[in-house]
C-alpha cells in the first residue's frame, strides 16, 4: 500500500513541543516507507485561527526541514466542500438539529479527554417538527449525527486493536456548531477520505484506553 502521512496543525498559536514531535514522528514515518506526507491548516475557526500563525508553522516546519508534497489546503477555504458531504449525510436521514447550549461550541474542536468530553444524552434526537420549529424561532441548532448501534475496530499501530461502540463511547457528535463552523470531526473525515491519508499520528492523550491513567497523576 502506497503511504500517505499528514500533519494538520491548528492555528491557534505557535508551535509547540508536543506540535513538532508529532510533525517529526509522523514525517519519519511517511518518508520512510517513501510515501507522501501532506501538510493541511485546520483553521475551521477563523476567529481563532488567524493566517498570521499559519505562516508562522510553516515558516518553523520549513527551518526544521520538515517538507510536504503538494498544495497546503486551508480549511477555512473548504466549506463548499463540507457542505456537499453535510448535505449526503442529510439525505441519509442521519444528521439532526440540537440546540442544546454551550456544549455544543466545545464539542467542534479535537477531541480531548482532559475536556471532560461527555456522551450526547440524545436530548434532541427525537423532536418534532413542530417542536424544531418552536426551538429555531429562539436559537439556531447546532446538527448532530445519529450514530448507529455498532462498534467500531480499528488497529492502532502502537496500541494494536481499539474498540469503540459508538452509541455507548462516542454518541451523537456535532458536525456543525450553531454559528455555522463545520466542526473538527466531519471536516477531518472528508479531508483525510479525499487525499487518500493512509496513516495519522496523534499524541497518545488522544487516545482513549490509554489516556485515562495519564489523568490520575
Ligand atoms: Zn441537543
Amino acid at each position: 500500500m502506497h503511504t500517505i502521512g499528514r500533519f494538520a496543525p491548528s492555528p491557534s498559536g505557535r508551535m509547540h513541543l508536543g506540535n513538532v514531535l508529532c510533525a517529526l514522528l509522523a514525517w519519519l514515518s511517511a518518508r520512510q516507507q517513501n510515501g507522501e506526507f501532506l501538510l493541511r491548516i485546520e483553521d475551521l475557526d477563523e476567529m481563532r485561527c488567524p493566517r498570521s500563525f499559519a505562516d508562522l508553522i510553516i515558516d518553523d516546519l520549513r527551518w526544521l526541514g520538515l517538507d510536504w508534497d503538494g498544495e497546503i489546503p486551508y480549511q477555512s477555504e473548504r466549506t463548499a466542500v463540507y457542505e456537499k458531504y453535510e448535505a449526503i449525510l442529510r439525505e441519509k436521514g442521519l444528521l439532526y438539529p440540537c440546540f442544546c447550549s454551550r456544549a455544543a461550541l466545545h464539542a467542534a474542536s479535537a477531541p480531548h479527554l482532559s475536556d471532560g468530553r461527555v456522551v450526547y444524552a440524545g436530548t434532541c434526537r427525537d423532536l418534532t417538527p413542530e417542536q424544531v420549529a418552536e426551538k429555531r424561532r429562539k436559537r439556531a441548532p447546532a446538527t448532530r449525527v445519529r450514530v448507529p448501534e455498532r462498534t467500531i475496530t480499528f488497529t492502532d499501530g502502537v496500541y494494536g486493536e481499539y474498540t469503540e461502540t459508538l452509541t455507548e463511547e462516542c454518541g451523537d457528535f456535532i458536525i456543525r456548531r450553531s454559528d455555522g463552523v463545520f466542526a473538527y470531526q466531519l471536516a477531518v473525515v472528508v479531508d483525510d477520505g479525499l487525499s487518500g491519508v493512509t496513516e495519522v499520528v496523534r499524541g497518545h492523550d488522544l487516545h482513549r484506553q490509554y489516556a485515562a491513567p495519564d489523568l490520575a497523576v
